[in-house]
């Protein structure tokens, strides 16, 4: 528990598996094994049990997770849960490791990084008013991470701009103005406008 590395550290693309290992050398040092395409994801298990993580990359060969490699850092999705010996969950962004204890609740964490207002209008322009949508579907037509679309979202939830699905809190919509919310406070306006003499009567 004590040797948790809160990083990923990339040690650069390689063909073979075996080049992977020997590049390996502490707790978050990852490995990309790429043949023509991304194959795995070798990653010196950040917990600091010392076994080597095998992570697939390629959708042939079976369930596998999607890599981002961008200027900010290594980003995998969904998150990383082993369900045998160590028991490792986490998530990678922007190659940060967020430690995860139990179910999807835990992974939403406060301590996440806060996503630009550019991010979040944008994810906000997008987002419907009367259907919710699954932030991973929102992530693709934006080009973003699946995680940086997550954070926008609940930055917009904290704001009162947009809601989610109470059950899982992974769709989201934008919040309507028919809301029993808005309506309430358009009352209001509406109230104080017309005490005030600024509003004829109806
Ligand atoms: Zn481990």
């Amino acid at each position: 528990m004590i040797d948790r590395s809160r990083q990923i550290f990339f040690q650069g693309k390689v063909e073979s598996r075996d080049a992977a290992f020997s590049l390996l050398k502490k707790s978050g040092d990852a490995v990309i094994v790429e043949r023509g395409h991304p194959r795995l994801l070798i990653m010196r298990c950040p917990c600091g049990c010392g076994d080597d993580l095998l992570i697939n990359l390629d959708r042939r060969a079976g369930p596998a997770w999607r890599l981002y490699l961008q200027p900010r850092g290594l980003t995998l999705y969904p998150s990383y849960w082993r369900d045998s010996a160590c028991g490792s969950h986490f998530i990678v962004w922007n190659s940060n490791i967020f430690w995860c204890s139990s179910g999807i609740d835990e992974e939403i964490d406060e301590s996440w990084d806060v996503i630009s207002i550019t991010t979040e209008n944008m994810v906000f322009d997008s987002l419907p008013e009367n259907k919710f949508v699954e932030y991973t579907i929102l992530a693709e037509s934006l080009n973003l991470t699946p995680w940086e679309t997550l954070q926008a979202c609940r930055q917009l939830v904290r704001k009162n701009k947009a809601s989610s699905n109470k059950k899982y809190g992974d769709k989201f919509q934008k919040m309507s103005f028919n809301s029993p919310q808005q309506l309430t406070l358009r009352g209001l306006a509406f109230w104080i406008e017309r005490i005030l003499g600024k509003r004829k009567k109806p």
